[in-house]
């Protein structure tokens, strides 16, 4: 068997493999990845984040979204076909993987197939595709970075065209005329307002009253608004009792009584670490209860050479903090400066309209007894989206009634997930609510929002005075 030695091994090529592998190739250390997939990019390349935010934007595409709220929703949708609708998400994905592998390249990082298995903490072995020994690693540091997939349970009868979970959803040879979405999480959510943005009738069932219950509360109340107008129906308070095929698609009982039938189900209730054919037992390693790995603040495991990042740590498990983990988790390996993980990041939901956010809810700040005060700015209040298709949206600044300074950003409406980052930067400084009041902003652009939010809530601060 073929023995190599590396200073880095990662396993797992998603983002936070990826990330972690140039960046220890940047410090000039041997770096060898093993991915066990026969392509690179992990979940989010090549059945997560990327495919479904192309699917995403073919759609707004085709069904012509934007231009439909300008002129009418009344006209008819056109036929849209699953072929329509793989055309770009084939062509993404064939590009961004070619641009991992010349990165790797590039960086001198050597990328071996096959499913890596710890011998001890300083070996792994390489397994091919039948379960045969390919070569042995012997490394001074390892990444675990293998990430997680969708949670099966067994009494659930998966297929491959009409009880689905997220990857499976992305090979249908057809669009559903209706579709059941178990779980109003972010992939539930985000894959039933794609659907029904596509005119297939979909209904989101969830246990809690609302969907993504983690947002603050009015924004939550915005999107359930939208979701309903371009036709999604939202079963609050349903549990699912039995999921079970039928000769023409899927049916589904629920603890309360009720029960619905639809030509295809999303099973969307969870996903689960890869930590089954990685042999941390052999050096020590026990998962929480969970099932994810436990690490310190510097994603170190109990193993001070052998770190973990991205999902397979649990929360917030998107590829955008992925990434971030898996370098500042490379570089305190190398003995780099670090800084801790960074307490003010944004969480992007890419429904139809979409949301970002960064900081506390409203809610949260009253639990936490904050005197705070809420600058608004309404999408009609902005020209460029008057210019841009007449969504609905919303602005919506928290801060702090006496310093003033910003608390929560919460935003959803066309391009939220994009200016999000404005006011991300301003949080990380500490910015006051009047830091928006002060500068000239481009016009028209969707950031006027945080200009026009601020100016709302801090009028309200000046009559108080
Ligand atoms: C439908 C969907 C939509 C999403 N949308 C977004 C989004 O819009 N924005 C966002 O930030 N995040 C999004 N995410 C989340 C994002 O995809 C994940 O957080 C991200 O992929 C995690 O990266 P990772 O590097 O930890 O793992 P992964 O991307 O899961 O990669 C892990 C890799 O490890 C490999 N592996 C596993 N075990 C072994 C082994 N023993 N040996 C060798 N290789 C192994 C796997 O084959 C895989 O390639 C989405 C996820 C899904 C499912």
């Amino acid at each position: 068997m073929e023995r190599l030695v590396a200073d880095y091994v990662v396993i797992g090529s998603g983002p936070a493999g990826q990330k972690a592998a140039i960046q220890a190739a940047k410090l000039g250390k041997k770096v060898i990845i093993v991915e066990r997939d026969t392509v690179p990019g992990g979940v989010s390349l090549n059945s997560g984040t990327i495919p479904s935010k192309t699917l995403r934007e073919a759609i707004l595409d085709l069904t012509g979204f934007y231009q439909r709220s300008y002129y009418g929703q009344e006209k008819p949708l056109r036929e849209i076909s699953i072929h329509d609708l793989n055309y770009s998400v084939d062509q993404i994905l064939e590009e961004q993987r070619s641009a991992i592998l010349k990165q790797f390249e590039r960086n001198k990082i050597q990328l071996i197939y096959g499913t890596a298995q710890f011998q001890d903490d300083t070996h792994v072995q390489v397994l091919d595709q039948e379960g045969r020994p390919r070569c042995l690693i012997q490394g001074h540091f390892f990444l675990i970075a293998t990430g997680s997939k969708p949670r099966h349970p067994i009494d659930i009868p998966f297929d491959q065209n009409t009880i689905l979970d997220s990857s499976r959803l992305l090979e249908i040879d057809r669009v559903p005329k209706d579709l059941i979405v178990l779980g109003g999480g972010i992939i539930g959510s985000e894959y039933a307002s794609f659907f029904s943005a596509l005119g297939t009738k979909v209904y989101l069932a969830d246990k809690r009253e609302r969907m993504l219950a983690f947002l603050d509360a009015e924004i939550g109340m915005h999107l359930q608004k939208g979701l309903t107008d371009i036709g999604l129906q939202f079963l609050g308070n349903h549990i699912p009792e039995s999921v079970e095929r039928e000769e023409k698609g899927a049916h589904v009982r629920f603890r309360n009584g009720t029960s619905l039938h639809a030509d295809a189900l999303l099973y969307a209730l969870g996903r689960e670490a890869n930590i089954h054919d990685l042999g941390i037992e052999a050096v020590g390693i026990c998962v929480e209860p969970k099932g994810y790995i436990p690490v310190n603040a510097l994603f170190q495991t109990v193993k001070p050479n052998i770190y973990a990042a991205g999902d397979v740590i649990g929360q917030p498990a998107l590829a955008s903090t992925s990434m971030e983990q898996g370098r500042l988790a490379a570089r305190h390996a190398f003995g780099e400066r670090v800084h801790h993980f960074p307490t003010v990041f944004p969480i992007g939901i890419y429904t139809i309209p979409e949301i970002s956010f960064c900081g506390y809810t409203e809610d949260q700040l009253k639990q936490l007894g904050f005197r705070y005060e809420v600058g608004r700015a309404y999408y009609h209040e902005i020209a460029r989206n008057q210019i841009s298709g007449r969504d609905t949206g919303l602005f919506k600044l928290l801060f702090h009634a006496e310093t003033l300074e910003i608390l929560g950003i919460h935003i959803i409406g066309r391009s939220a997930t994009e200016v999000i980052h404005i006011g991300q930067v301003a949080m990380s400084f500490n910015a006051r609510i009047d830091y928006f009041v002060d500068q000239v902003f481009n016009y028209p652009t969707y950031a006027e929002g945080y200009r026009i939010a601020a100016l709302n809530g801090w009028n309200k601060i000046k009559q108080k005075m």
